[in-house]
């Protein structure tokens, strides 16, 4: 049996949609008071509307994770709305294609200044507050792509992804005389409106690749972040957890047959 969380606080970046809605929406069902960040008005509240009509708690933030100025603002907007920072999700993150023979100098900056840049200034941000409280939660939104696969057009995100983990791992040897615990989840295909931009016949071939035999749903994201949340997991930090129906597990390339 796992200590509830409930009247606890967490920010989730990249709330709004996706994997982070998915993380949301779980931890709003254990009782967590969240703050839902993402740039994008309509999602946002629409999310916050959907936590709230299931007698959740949580509201949302408009900012842009790849600006500096936002880290501060997330930490000063959860303690004026909830008086903690219990749990940081560092989960937005963006996966434009780019082929490395026509990738610029911008294309690269973009997505480190989100996924990486924006991830470890929020942690950098949280630290003061959440050492005063002698505890505190970090789960990073990584992916299995960077640190364990490659994916052709996806050079800078991969390496986005693998340096969240070095950024991780030193984090969590800083942190940990602090109380605060910091680790990182590697979802493999998740089912969110970012993967299915991506196109159907995509979507159809991965999924014939997976163990399981279907896609992950936020929710299956949202499960594992919250037991890293616990207090249970309060012995394990600057670890990975692979979330993908075991996807990278088969040595052999061929798909899966159907049925
Ligand atoms: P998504 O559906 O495109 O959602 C992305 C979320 O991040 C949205 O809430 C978006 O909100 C927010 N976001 C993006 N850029 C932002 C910025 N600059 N500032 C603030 N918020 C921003 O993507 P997803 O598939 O859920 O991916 C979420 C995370 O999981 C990413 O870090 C991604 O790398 C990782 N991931 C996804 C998969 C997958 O299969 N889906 C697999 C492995 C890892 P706004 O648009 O409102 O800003």
């Amino acid at each position: 049996m796992f200590s509830p969380l409930a009247g606890r606080s967490a920010i989730v970046t990249g709330g709004s949609r996706g994997i982070g809605k998915g993380i949301a929406i779980v931890f709003a069902a254990a009782g967590v008071r969240v703050l839902v960040v993402g740039r994008d008005e309509e999602a946002a509240s629409q999310t916050v509307d959907e936590i709230v009509s299931a007698g959740g708690d949580a509201s949302y933030l408009l900012a842009d994770v790849g600006l500096p100025a936002t880290a501060p603002l997330l930490v000063k907007t959860a303690i004026d709305r909830y008086g903690s920072v219990d749990v940081l999700c560092c989960n937005a993150g963006i996966f434009p294609s780019a082929p490395l023979r026509t990738m610029t100098a911008s294309d690269i900056d973009e997505v480190l200044g989100v996924n990486l840049r924006g991830t470890m200034l929020a942690v950098h941000a949280c630290l003061p507050v959440m050492e005063r409280q002698g505890r505190g939660r970090i789960v990073l939104t990584s992916s299995i792509t960077g640190p364990i696969t490659g994916h052709a057009g996806w050079s800078h995100y991969g390496a986005s992804k693998a340096a969240q983990l070095g950024f991780l791992r030193t984090a969590a040897i800083e942190l940990a005389p602090l109380g605060v615990t910091i680790n990182a989840i590697l979802p493999g295909n998740i089912a969110t409106e970012g993967l299915e931009n991506l196109g159907e016949d995509y979507l159809k071939d991965i999924q014939r690749t997976i163990p399981l035999g279907r896609l992950g749903t936020p929710e299956d994201i949202g499960h594992a972040a919250l037991f890293l949340a616990s207090d249970e997991a309060g012995y394990i930090t600057g670890q990975t957890l692979v979330v993908d129906g075991g996807q990278v597990l088969p040595e052999w390339p061929l798909p899966i047959a159907d049925g």
